[in-house]
Protein backbone atom coordinates (compact mmCIF):
# COMPACT_ATOMS: atom_id res chain seq x y z
CA UNK A 1 0.00 0.00 0.00
CA UNK A 2 2.73 2.26 0.90
CA UNK A 3 4.34 1.21 -2.11
CA UNK A 4 1.30 2.98 -4.05
CA UNK A 5 1.32 5.67 -2.17
CA UNK A 6 5.16 6.84 -3.31
CA UNK A 7 4.43 5.91 -6.67
CA UNK A 8 1.28 7.82 -6.84
CA UNK A 9 2.95 11.09 -5.52
CA UNK A 10 5.52 10.29 -7.97
CA UNK A 11 3.16 9.61 -10.54
CA UNK A 12 1.61 13.30 -9.66
CA UNK A 13 4.82 15.46 -11.08
CA UNK A 14 5.49 15.54 -14.60
CA UNK A 15 8.02 17.21 -16.68
CA UNK A 16 7.45 18.77 -20.11
CA UNK A 17 10.01 21.01 -22.46
CA UNK A 18 9.15 23.26 -25.18
CA UNK A 19 11.61 24.51 -27.99
CA UNK A 20 10.77 28.10 -29.62
CA UNK A 21 11.05 28.36 -33.23
CA UNK A 22 13.61 31.39 -34.17
CA UNK A 23 12.03 34.49 -34.81
CA UNK A 24 10.89 36.26 -38.12
CA UNK A 25 13.70 38.40 -39.23
CA UNK A 26 16.06 36.87 -36.90
CA UNK A 27 19.43 36.17 -38.54
CA UNK A 28 18.92 32.34 -38.60
CA UNK A 29 21.67 30.31 -37.42
CA UNK A 30 22.07 26.92 -36.87
CA UNK A 31 20.42 25.51 -33.87
CA UNK A 32 21.48 24.28 -30.69
CA UNK A 33 18.76 21.54 -30.80
CA UNK A 34 20.16 18.55 -32.63
CA UNK A 35 17.31 16.53 -32.30
CA UNK A 36 14.17 15.60 -30.37
CA UNK A 37 11.89 12.79 -30.08
CA UNK A 38 8.56 12.56 -28.44
CA UNK A 39 10.29 12.22 -24.59
CA UNK A 40 13.91 13.36 -25.95
CA UNK A 41 15.65 16.49 -26.55
CA UNK A 42 19.34 16.72 -27.61
CA UNK A 43 21.53 19.72 -27.08
CA UNK A 44 24.87 19.94 -29.41
CA UNK A 45 27.18 20.96 -26.65
CA UNK A 46 30.90 21.97 -25.94
CA UNK A 47 32.75 18.82 -26.10
CA UNK A 48 33.00 18.37 -22.29
CA UNK A 49 29.79 17.05 -22.16
CA UNK A 50 30.58 14.46 -24.43
CA UNK A 51 32.74 12.85 -27.11
CA UNK A 52 30.18 13.63 -29.39
CA UNK A 53 29.58 17.14 -28.24
CA UNK A 54 25.75 16.18 -27.65
CA UNK A 55 24.01 15.53 -24.78
CA UNK A 56 20.01 13.80 -24.36
CA UNK A 57 17.94 14.96 -21.57
CA UNK A 58 14.19 12.53 -21.53
CA UNK A 59 11.46 14.20 -19.91
CA UNK A 60 7.89 13.41 -20.07
CA UNK A 61 7.27 14.88 -23.29
CA UNK A 62 8.85 17.68 -25.83
CA UNK A 63 7.09 19.76 -27.93
CA UNK A 64 9.39 21.14 -30.80
CA UNK A 65 9.24 24.17 -32.82
CA UNK A 66 6.57 23.48 -34.67
CA UNK A 67 4.60 22.82 -31.83
CA UNK A 68 0.82 24.39 -31.59
CA UNK A 69 -0.72 26.08 -28.99
CA UNK A 70 -3.40 24.29 -29.57
CA UNK A 71 -1.44 20.87 -29.24
CA UNK A 72 0.41 22.17 -26.25
CA UNK A 73 -3.25 22.53 -24.65
CA UNK A 74 -4.31 19.47 -25.52
CA UNK A 75 -2.15 17.76 -24.01
CA UNK A 76 -2.27 19.50 -20.62
CA UNK A 77 -6.41 18.97 -20.64
CA UNK A 78 -6.68 16.46 -18.47
CA UNK A 79 -4.58 17.34 -15.44
CA UNK A 80 -6.56 20.95 -15.97
CA UNK A 81 -9.98 19.40 -15.85
CA UNK A 82 -9.11 17.77 -12.93
CA UNK A 83 -9.40 20.69 -10.96
CA UNK A 84 -12.91 20.06 -11.02
CA UNK A 85 -13.08 16.89 -9.46
CA UNK A 86 -11.29 18.40 -6.63
CA UNK A 87 -7.81 18.08 -7.23
CA UNK A 88 -5.02 20.72 -7.26
CA UNK A 89 -2.68 21.88 -9.65
CA UNK A 90 0.12 23.60 -10.43
CA UNK A 91 1.53 24.18 -14.24
CA UNK A 92 5.02 26.38 -14.14
CA UNK A 93 6.59 27.66 -16.70
CA UNK A 94 10.45 27.75 -16.65
CA UNK A 95 13.33 29.06 -18.64
CA UNK A 96 15.43 32.33 -19.69
CA UNK A 97 14.21 35.36 -20.60
CA UNK A 98 12.95 35.58 -24.24
CA UNK A 99 12.34 31.20 -24.54
CA UNK A 100 8.80 31.39 -24.17
CA UNK A 101 7.12 30.69 -21.01
CA UNK A 102 4.99 33.66 -21.62
CA UNK A 103 3.90 32.32 -25.21
CA UNK A 104 2.96 29.29 -23.62
CA UNK A 105 0.71 31.07 -20.43
CA UNK A 106 -0.52 33.47 -22.32
CA UNK A 107 0.28 33.79 -26.20
CA UNK A 108 2.28 36.45 -28.31
CA UNK A 109 1.55 40.61 -27.69
CA UNK A 110 -0.37 40.27 -30.79
CA UNK A 111 -3.25 37.93 -29.88
CA UNK A 112 -5.02 35.77 -32.33
CA UNK A 113 -7.58 32.75 -31.76
CA UNK A 114 -4.70 30.20 -32.29
CA UNK A 115 -2.05 31.33 -30.33
CA UNK A 116 -4.26 31.61 -27.35
CA UNK A 117 -1.82 30.57 -24.27
CA UNK A 118 -2.70 28.26 -22.04
CA UNK A 119 -4.23 30.52 -19.59
CA UNK A 120 -6.96 31.49 -21.40
CA UNK A 121 -8.14 28.00 -22.66
CA UNK A 122 -7.83 26.89 -19.77
CA UNK A 123 -10.37 29.00 -18.13
CA UNK A 124 -12.40 28.57 -21.64
CA UNK A 125 -12.56 25.04 -20.88
CA UNK A 126 -13.27 24.65 -17.22
CA UNK A 127 -16.27 27.02 -18.34
CA UNK A 128 -17.58 24.67 -20.27
CA UNK A 129 -17.04 21.98 -18.64
CA UNK A 130 -18.83 23.59 -16.08
CA UNK A 131 -21.52 24.15 -18.54
CA UNK A 132 -21.78 21.03 -19.57
CA UNK A 133 -22.46 19.88 -15.97
CA UNK A 134 -24.89 22.09 -14.90
CA UNK A 135 -28.29 20.49 -13.40
CA UNK A 136 -25.27 17.59 -12.11
CA UNK A 137 -22.93 20.04 -10.07
CA UNK A 138 -23.33 23.41 -9.51
CA UNK A 139 -19.74 25.35 -9.60
CA UNK A 140 -18.24 28.47 -8.27
CA UNK A 141 -15.54 29.85 -9.79
CA UNK A 142 -13.00 32.72 -8.89
CA UNK A 143 -9.34 33.77 -10.13
CA UNK A 144 -6.74 35.67 -8.70
CA UNK A 145 -3.44 37.45 -9.89
CA UNK A 146 -0.88 37.35 -7.61
CA UNK A 147 2.67 38.76 -8.60
CA UNK A 148 5.58 37.62 -6.62
CA UNK A 149 8.52 40.71 -7.41
CA UNK A 150 11.67 40.41 -4.72
CA UNK A 151 11.12 37.92 -1.73
CA UNK A 152 11.28 40.39 1.17
CA UNK A 153 8.34 42.27 -0.28
CA UNK A 154 6.21 39.35 0.12
CA UNK A 155 3.07 39.46 -2.32
CA UNK A 156 3.85 42.23 -3.95
CA UNK A 157 0.06 42.29 -5.31
CA UNK A 158 -1.73 45.43 -7.22
CA UNK A 159 -5.03 43.72 -6.54
CA UNK A 160 -5.06 40.20 -4.79
CA UNK A 161 -8.53 39.99 -4.32
CA UNK A 162 -10.52 37.05 -5.78
CA UNK A 163 -12.86 37.61 -8.13
CA UNK A 164 -15.79 35.47 -9.38
CA UNK A 165 -15.87 35.08 -12.81
CA UNK A 166 -18.39 33.49 -15.26
CA UNK A 167 -17.25 33.31 -18.61
CA UNK A 168 -13.42 33.59 -20.43
CA UNK A 169 -13.85 37.19 -21.19
CA UNK A 170 -14.18 37.93 -17.61
CA UNK A 171 -10.80 36.60 -17.16
CA UNK A 172 -9.59 38.43 -20.23
CA UNK A 173 -11.05 41.36 -18.70
CA UNK A 174 -9.12 40.71 -15.77
CA UNK A 175 -6.05 40.15 -17.08
CA UNK A 176 -5.75 43.00 -19.22
CA UNK A 177 -6.27 45.07 -15.98
CA UNK A 178 -3.38 42.83 -14.14
CA UNK A 179 -1.20 43.55 -16.82
CA UNK A 180 -1.77 47.37 -16.58
CA UNK A 181 -1.14 47.27 -12.94
CA UNK A 182 2.27 45.78 -13.41
CA UNK A 183 3.17 48.11 -15.82
CA UNK A 184 2.61 51.01 -12.96
CA UNK A 185 5.94 52.54 -11.90
CA UNK A 186 7.78 50.57 -14.15
CA UNK A 187 9.48 52.32 -17.02
CA UNK A 188 10.50 49.07 -18.94
CA UNK A 189 7.83 46.75 -18.48
CA UNK A 190 8.94 43.56 -20.17
CA UNK A 191 12.08 43.72 -18.00
CA UNK A 192 10.43 44.00 -14.70
CA UNK A 193 7.67 41.09 -16.05
CA UNK A 194 10.72 39.01 -16.70
CA UNK A 195 12.05 39.08 -13.01
CA UNK A 196 8.83 38.77 -11.54
CA UNK A 197 6.80 35.51 -10.85
CA UNK A 198 3.15 36.10 -12.16
CA UNK A 199 0.37 33.59 -11.00
CA UNK A 200 -3.15 33.30 -12.00
CA UNK A 201 -4.68 31.05 -9.56
CA UNK A 202 -8.39 29.97 -10.28
CA UNK A 203 -10.51 28.66 -7.10
CA UNK A 204 -13.14 26.06 -7.93
CA UNK A 205 -16.34 25.08 -5.57
CA UNK A 206 -18.46 22.00 -6.30
CA UNK A 207 -22.20 21.35 -5.25
CA UNK A 208 -23.02 17.62 -6.30
CA UNK A 209 -26.93 18.24 -6.25
CA UNK A 210 -27.55 14.76 -5.88
CA UNK A 211 -25.40 14.02 -3.01
CA UNK A 212 -24.50 16.97 -1.46
CA UNK A 213 -20.84 16.49 -1.52
CA UNK A 214 -18.61 19.65 -1.46
CA UNK A 215 -15.75 19.67 -4.03
CA UNK A 216 -12.88 21.84 -3.72
CA UNK A 217 -10.13 22.48 -5.93
CA UNK A 218 -7.09 25.25 -7.34
CA UNK A 219 -5.44 25.41 -9.62
CA UNK A 220 -2.11 27.73 -10.29
CA UNK A 221 -0.99 28.80 -13.77
CA UNK A 222 2.68 30.18 -12.77
CA UNK A 223 4.85 32.56 -15.42
CA UNK A 224 8.20 32.13 -13.33
CA UNK A 225 10.96 34.93 -13.79
CA UNK A 226 13.72 34.38 -16.09
CA UNK A 227 16.04 32.02 -15.04
CA UNK A 228 19.15 33.23 -16.64
CA UNK A 229 22.26 33.71 -14.28
CA UNK A 230 23.23 37.24 -13.73
CA UNK A 231 26.69 38.02 -13.79
CA UNK A 232 27.80 39.19 -10.44
CA UNK A 233 30.31 41.46 -11.14
CA UNK A 234 27.79 43.50 -13.41
CA UNK A 235 24.92 44.12 -11.62
CA UNK A 236 25.26 45.88 -8.28
CA UNK A 237 22.36 47.58 -6.11
CA UNK A 238 18.74 46.82 -6.82
CA UNK A 239 19.16 44.62 -9.88
CA UNK A 240 21.65 42.64 -7.86
CA UNK A 241 18.76 41.92 -4.84
CA UNK A 242 16.30 41.02 -7.23
CA UNK A 243 18.63 38.63 -9.34
CA UNK A 244 19.55 37.03 -5.53
CA UNK A 245 15.78 37.14 -4.91
CA UNK A 246 15.08 35.06 -8.28
CA UNK A 247 17.48 32.64 -7.74
CA UNK A 248 16.33 32.07 -4.13
CA UNK A 249 13.01 31.11 -5.06
CA UNK A 250 13.88 29.51 -8.22
CA UNK A 251 16.12 27.15 -6.58
CA UNK A 252 13.40 26.91 -3.41
CA UNK A 253 11.21 25.74 -6.15
CA UNK A 254 13.02 23.35 -7.18
CA UNK A 255 14.09 21.81 -4.45
CA UNK A 256 10.50 21.36 -3.43
CA UNK A 257 9.91 19.74 -6.55
CA UNK A 258 12.66 17.59 -6.60
CA UNK A 259 12.43 16.28 -2.91
CA UNK A 260 8.68 15.15 -3.76
CA UNK A 261 10.07 13.32 -6.41
CA UNK A 262 12.46 11.89 -4.64
CA UNK A 263 9.83 11.15 -1.85
CA UNK A 264 11.79 12.56 0.71
CA UNK A 265 9.87 13.23 4.07
CA UNK A 266 10.84 16.63 4.73
CA UNK A 267 9.56 19.29 2.13
CA UNK A 268 11.68 22.67 1.82
CA UNK A 269 7.99 24.31 1.30
CA UNK A 270 9.08 27.04 3.83
CA UNK A 271 12.05 28.80 1.91
CA UNK A 272 10.41 30.96 0.13
CA UNK A 273 7.28 32.81 -0.83
CA UNK A 274 7.07 31.35 -4.04
CA UNK A 275 7.10 27.62 -2.62
CA UNK A 276 5.00 29.36 0.29
CA UNK A 277 2.28 30.27 -1.44
CA UNK A 278 1.79 27.10 -3.96
CA UNK A 279 2.01 24.88 -0.96
CA UNK A 280 -1.26 23.74 -1.19
CA UNK A 281 -1.12 22.47 -4.54
CA UNK A 282 2.57 20.97 -4.34
CA UNK A 283 3.03 17.47 -2.87
CA UNK A 284 0.14 15.03 -1.60
CA UNK A 285 -2.38 14.66 -3.53
CA UNK A 286 -1.79 17.84 -6.01
CA UNK A 287 -0.67 17.44 -9.55
CA UNK A 288 2.25 19.18 -10.82
CA UNK A 289 3.74 19.94 -14.04
CA UNK A 290 6.76 21.90 -14.82
CA UNK A 291 7.27 23.28 -18.48
CA UNK A 292 10.30 23.96 -19.13
CA UNK A 293 11.13 26.07 -22.25
CA UNK A 294 14.09 26.41 -24.58
CA UNK A 295 15.69 29.20 -26.86
CA UNK A 296 17.25 27.58 -29.70
CA UNK A 297 19.86 29.74 -30.43
CA UNK A 298 23.18 28.37 -30.00
CA UNK A 299 24.53 31.26 -27.80
CA UNK A 300 22.25 30.57 -25.04
CA UNK A 301 23.22 26.55 -25.01
CA UNK A 302 24.85 27.51 -21.60
CA UNK A 303 21.63 28.25 -20.03
CA UNK A 304 19.93 25.65 -22.19
CA UNK A 305 21.63 22.64 -20.45
CA UNK A 306 21.38 24.52 -16.94
CA UNK A 307 17.30 24.76 -18.10
CA UNK A 308 17.15 20.82 -19.05
CA UNK A 309 19.42 20.01 -15.24
CA UNK A 310 16.95 21.87 -13.49
CA UNK A 311 14.48 19.78 -15.19
CA UNK A 312 15.88 16.63 -15.38
CA UNK A 313 16.48 16.71 -11.56
CA UNK A 314 12.49 16.54 -11.25
CA UNK A 315 12.34 14.29 -14.35
P1 LIG B 1 9.66 34.71 -22.02
O1 LIG B 1 8.32 34.94 -21.42
O2 LIG B 1 10.24 33.37 -21.65
O3 LIG B 1 10.63 35.82 -21.72
P2 LIG B 1 8.31 35.17 -24.52
O4 LIG B 1 7.13 34.28 -24.34
O5 LIG B 1 8.10 36.62 -24.31
O6 LIG B 1 9.54 34.67 -23.62
O7 LIG B 1 8.90 34.86 -25.98
C1 LIG B 1 9.91 35.66 -26.59
C2 LIG B 1 9.48 35.96 -28.03
O8 LIG B 1 9.36 34.75 -28.78
C3 LIG B 1 8.14 36.63 -28.12
O9 LIG B 1 8.17 37.53 -29.20
C4 LIG B 1 7.18 35.48 -28.42
O10 LIG B 1 6.01 35.90 -29.07
C5 LIG B 1 8.04 34.58 -29.28
N1 LIG B 1 7.71 33.14 -29.11
C6 LIG B 1 7.94 32.40 -28.01
N2 LIG B 1 7.56 31.12 -28.17
C7 LIG B 1 7.05 31.05 -29.41
C8 LIG B 1 6.46 30.00 -30.19
N3 LIG B 1 6.32 28.76 -29.69
N4 LIG B 1 6.06 30.28 -31.44
C9 LIG B 1 6.20 31.52 -31.96
N5 LIG B 1 6.74 32.56 -31.28
C10 LIG B 1 7.16 32.33 -30.02
MG1 LIG C 1 7.74 36.50 -20.14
Amino acid sequence: KLYNQIQDLKGNIRVYCRVRPFLPGQARSFSSVAGIEERTITIVTPTKYGKDGSKSFTFNKVFGPAATQDEVFSDMQPLIRSVLDGFNVCIFAYGQTGSGKTYTMSGPKALTEESLGVNYRALNDLFNLKAQRKGTIDYDISVQMIEIYNEQKGLAVPDASIVHVTSTSDVVELMNQGQKNRAVGSTAINDRSSRSHSCLTVHVHGRDLTSGTILRGCMHLVDLAGSERVDKSEVVGDRLKEAQYINKSLSALGDVIASLSQKNSHVPYRNSKLTQLLQDSLGGQAKTLMFVHISPEPDATGETISTLKFAERVA
